[in-house]
């Protein structure tokens, strides 16, 4: 691209202040010896990947956790230092890339195992073993201490880590909370007996980001936390044990390129299906649903900030452009810059989030690679 086509139509910003912030908050909950494992998955949430990691490695992060081999080599050739776990499966046949880009493998079941041990490898495999205590996606069953305690012992893997995943640690319901301290209870007694076998078990993990805000208490290794890192929560007014004063690192923006004044009775956009009421006056924003901002939102009184106003979307969103009723705006020009995601509350990715029916987490891991990512600070 050329170099000074920047800010030219629908952007995100990323506050990398705020990333340092919301790191050192996580620090101040977690044991002095537990260590951030931060999960860059998904283009890291959609704020870019390897800007991310380079910036948490200036910080002193040297561990962190992608979902696919991609992500992982992506990382190592972009100069990324320290641990990098694929936290999903990858292909028998593409092992060997683990190895040659020094990443390190989750085990996802005994099977899986069995196969990798009859690689010809041309070094040991590093891996992490994933224990299934109740999500019931990948990992091996804590209930097979067999199987597990014969993965200890395969001669071209070296185990770096064992690990489980919660799957309702977010939520404060009495049943949750039952069902998620089993699953802790479980995965420490499987390690327990494990280690008596001699099983040499190395690192362990639990939490993710909800892990880390109500069950602060456990003493592992690593936290695996992604969106709280983001500076988000994953739900809009959730209620956690702990509150940290975390800010989000993400601004999503775009520019208005027409303004036009239309008469009560037309209407706008694909569909017909806003009707103004009376004389408005109109902008068109150079963003659409195929940069990742949801088609749902659309005649949903979906709000954004023009000039430190807000102003309402009108009409079904298109796929590259959508449009505000900006009456109340005192002062507006084309190319004046629209925030659409941002840190105030009605704009926060928690609101947008929830309004399309979402998670945060989906809402921003799904905004399109044709957005640039400028980087503040
Ligand atoms: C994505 C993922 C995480 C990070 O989850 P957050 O809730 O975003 O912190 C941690 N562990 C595993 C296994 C994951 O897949």
């Amino acid at each position: 691209m050329e170099k000074d086509i920047k800010q030219n139509r629908a952007w995100i910003e990323i506050n990398l202040d705020n990333l340092n912030n919301n790191i050192e908050q996580i620090k101040s909950i977690i044991p002095k010896d537990t260590k951030i494992m931060a999960v860059v998955k998904a283009n890291a949430y959609g704020h870019g990947m390897v800007k991310v990691a380079k910036y948490l490695n200036r910080i002193g992060i040297n561990n962190f956790a992608v979902a696919t081999l991609s992500e992982g080599i992506m990382l190592r050739k972009k100069g990324i230092k320290g641990n990098i776990l694929i936290l999903g499966y990858t292909d028998l046949k593409n092992i060997k890339y683990v190895i040659t880009y020094r990443l390190i493998q989750t085990i996802v079941d005994y099977e899986y195992a069995k196969e990798i041990e009859k690689l010809d490898l041309k070094q040991k495999l590093k891996v992490h073993i994933k224990i299934n205590t109740g999500m019931n996606r990948v990992g091996e069953n804590y209930k097979n201490i067999d199987k597990l305690a014969k993965i200890y012992k395969i001669k071209n893997i070296k185990i770096l880590g064992t690990y489980t995943h919660l799957c309702s640690s977010d939520s404060l319901n009495e049943n949750d909370v039952l069902f998620t301290r089993n699953q802790i209870e479980n995965f420490y007694n499987c390690i327990n007996t494990l280690k008596r076998l001699n099983c040499n078990i190395g690192k362990i993990h639990i939490q993710a980001s909800y892990g880390v805000l109500n069950y602060p208490e456990l003493q592992c290794d690593y936290v695996r936390t992604g969106i709280i890192m983001y500076g988000v929560y994953s739900n809009y007014k959730e209620n956690t044990k702990i509150k940290l004063d975390i800010k989000p690192v993400l601004s999503l923006k775009a520019k208005i390129t027409t303004l036009k004044e239309i008469a009560k009775g037309e209407t706008i956009g694909y569909g017909r299906t806003f009707v103004a009421d009376k004389n408005i006056k109109i902008a068109t924003v150079g963003i659409g649903y195929a940069d990742g901002y949801p088609r749902n939102l659309s005649n949903q009184n979906t709000e954004v900030l023009v000039n430190g106003e807000y102003a309402t979307i009108v009409g079904r969103i298109c796929m590259d452009q959508l449009i505000i009723d900006v009456s109340n705006i005192k002062s507006i020009k084309r190319e004046d810059i629209v925030t659409l995601i941002g840190k105030e509350e009605k704009i926060s990715a928690e609101k947008i989030a929830s309004k399309s029916g979402t998670i945060t987490n989906e809402l921003l891991s799904r905004l399109g690679n044709r957005l640039e990512i400028i980087t503040l600070n």
